[in-house]
């Protein structure tokens, strides 16, 4: 498939940017978009990333996010958003949940609508169920069938306990492809983050890799990349065929 995957808003901190609660929509959905483009590529998808950074105003990033989108024939339109006003910061043991838009019944983004957010209530997230708009600028003026999926709340506490990018991005990828990604490669420029996440996410990984394991052997993780070539020259003068991947 060709997909157009967006984060809606501007980044944090810039007009036009998304909800903020216990934690920020701009913040958390380009985390989303990204693990979601990834698993999509390695699923062998060809996705094109749509999300606009610098809109001069919320029409504007719409405007641009449609032009971006228009720009390429895609089977399909992925919006990214996180939902608000649940008005739950404290929490009561009940999750807001997850809700998916499209522009109709009829749209043939529906299937997979309603396939994502079954995938996200199997997260345990309470399943709101896909929704219908023709008001919303993005199902309205993509030519592809679109989809805007409302991941959860942000101020809802049992929501944000629930909820993390990466299992939020796998369950979205399983609803549109029907498959898991098959690998959950190391990106250099989230060593720290991956380091803190290792525990927490052994089982998804280990569940994810199931089907057909591929095991990376990793030596540095640089942002220069002479010092990458340095390293790689190092493993070739001892013998060691090596190549550098640029995530
Ligand atoms: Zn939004």
């Amino acid at each position: 498939m060709i997909i157009n995957v967006h984060a809606g808003h501007n980044p944090a901190g810039k007009i036009a940017c998304g909800a903020v609660g216990l934690i920020d929509e701009s913040t958390e959905n380009r985390k989303v978009k990204e693990e979601v483009i990834q698993e999509l590529r390695e699923l062998g998808h060809t996705v094109y990333d749509c999300t606009v950074n610098n809109g001069a105003s919320q029409a504007d990033v719409l405007k641009r996010i449609v032009e971006k989108c228009n720009a390429h024939t895609a089977d399909l339109d992925i919006s990214i958003h996180f939902n608000s006003a649940a008005k739950d910061e404290e929490g009561d043991g009940r999750t807001t949940g997850t809700e998916v838009f499209v522009y109709s019944a009829s749209s043939s983004a529906a299937v997979y609508a309603e396939k994502v957010c079954s995938e996200i209530a199997a997260l345990g997230f309470r399943n709101r169920g896909v929704k219908y708009s023709s008001g919303l600028y993005v199902l309205k003026n993509t030519k592809a069938p679109a989809m805007l999926i409302e991941c959860c709340f942000v101020d809802d506490r049992d929501d944000v306990e629930l909820y993390h990018y990466r299992k939020m991005a796998s369950a979205i990828v399983r609803g549109i492809t029907g498959k898991n990604a098959g690998t959950a490669d190391v990106n250099p420029n989230n060593l720290d983050n991956q380091k803190k996440e290792e525990q927490g996410t052994g089982q998804e990984a280990e569940k994810e890799t199931e089907k057909a394991p591929l095991y990376r052997v990793q030596a540095g993780a640089y942002t220069i990349k002479a010092n990458a070539e340095a390293m790689k020259e190092k493993l070739k003068k001892a013998g060691i065929d090596a190549v550098i991947i640029q995530a």
